[in-house]
């Protein structure tokens, strides 16, 4: 019955949106549609990513404060150490508490295009952890960081990964947001874990609305994510049924939130890819709503 769906649970549900700098001036508009859409559900913040090897950083940089000026969200920064010395990172974390940006997503980042290893810049910030301990260092930023309930592809255990998780907290992070993931089980799992742990730091499940079944199953392989059959089997036959395909994604993440609700889950982390309709639909369900219009 409605009445008893986990969405009427208690607590109110928080979400935070996040977006990446766009290309061109076209992807500029969608981008801006997609957050004047999502900007009355009032979230807790929005993040914008960084492109491998700096290569988005003006772009990020003039997205992330675009949107805090103009949406009064408060916005969040992703940083990466890759290809760039600990002063270069620095100056580019200054310029933004200079601009007024008080929370960094501090990453590792992935190797450059061309590279197949991760391999620490000579000056650069090894690892996200050490990241975190430098902006520390640079401001008080509030901090977030990755994490893998699936266990990050690198890394030589799942305890090994645990252990990364804790030391970048330790350093000063105050919430993790989770890579996407699909196996709720396998979230479960990792969730018993981190408590076991005695880490107490929100940990944010990260969720993805899949549309585009052929590339999430070709990044997923990269990422360490599991795509379960039966996800391959929603999408069987519908290569060429965009209308149905975005359904299904529609109600697949909502479903995964709502079991995630269920257990208590009060915070909810977006990759919207930029758009709208996917995200705005799943926070509707999970009660997240912009406020009503008075007469
Ligand atoms: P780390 O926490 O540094 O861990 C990386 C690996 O190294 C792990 O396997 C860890 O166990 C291992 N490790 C840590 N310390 C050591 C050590 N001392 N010695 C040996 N191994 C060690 N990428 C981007 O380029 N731009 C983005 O904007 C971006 N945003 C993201 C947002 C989220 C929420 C997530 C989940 C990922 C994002 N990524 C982004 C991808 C991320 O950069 C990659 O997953 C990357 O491979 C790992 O980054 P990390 O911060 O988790 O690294």
């Amino acid at each position: 019955a409605p009445n008893s769906s986990p969405a009427s649970a208690s607590s109110p549900v928080r979400v935070s949106f996040e977006f990446f700098p766009p290309k061109t001036e076209k992807m500029q508009e969608s981008l801006w549609a997609a957050i004047e859409r999502l900007a009355p559900l009032a979230p807790s913040f929005a993040s914008v990513t960084y492109g491998a090897g700096g290569s988005t950083r003006e772009r990020t940089h003039d997205t992330v404060t675009r949107i805090q000026s103009e949406t009064g969200i408060p916005a969040a920064a992703h940083l990466t150490c890759v290809a760039a010395t600990r002063d270069e990172v620095n100056a580019v974390a200054q310029a933004y508490w200079n601009a007024g940006i008080r929370h960094i997503v501090a990453l590792r980042g992935d190797p450059p295009e061309g590279a197949s290893r991760y391999q620490p810049h000579p000056g650069g910030y090894p690892f996200a952890v050490d990241l975190v301990r430098g902006l520390k260092e640079v401001a008080d930023f509030e901090i977030s960081v990755a994490a893998y309930p699936e266990m990050h592809p690198e890394a030589s255990s799942p305890q090994a990964d645990l252990d990364n998780l804790k030391a970048k907290i330790d350093a000063g992070a105050t919430r993790a947001i989770s890579q996407y993931f699909f196996d709720i089980d396998a979230w479960r799992r990792f969730r018993d874990r981190v408590a076991a742990a005695g880490i107490t730091v929100p940990i944010v499940p990260g969720i993805l609305p899949v549309t585009n079944f052929a590339q999430v199953q070709k990044f997923s392989a990269a990422c360490g994510t599991t795509v379960p059959a039966w996800l391959a089997d929603r999408f069987e036959g519908l290569d060429d049924d965009p209308e149905t395909r975005k359904l299904v994604a529609a109600t697949t993440a909502a479903e995964l939130c709502e079991a995630l609700r269920a257990d208590g889950e009060q915070d909810f982390h977006f990759y919207t890819l930029n758009r709208a309709d996917l995200t705005f639909t799943i926070c509707h369900i999970l009660g997240v709503r912009p406020p009503k219009k008075t007469a």
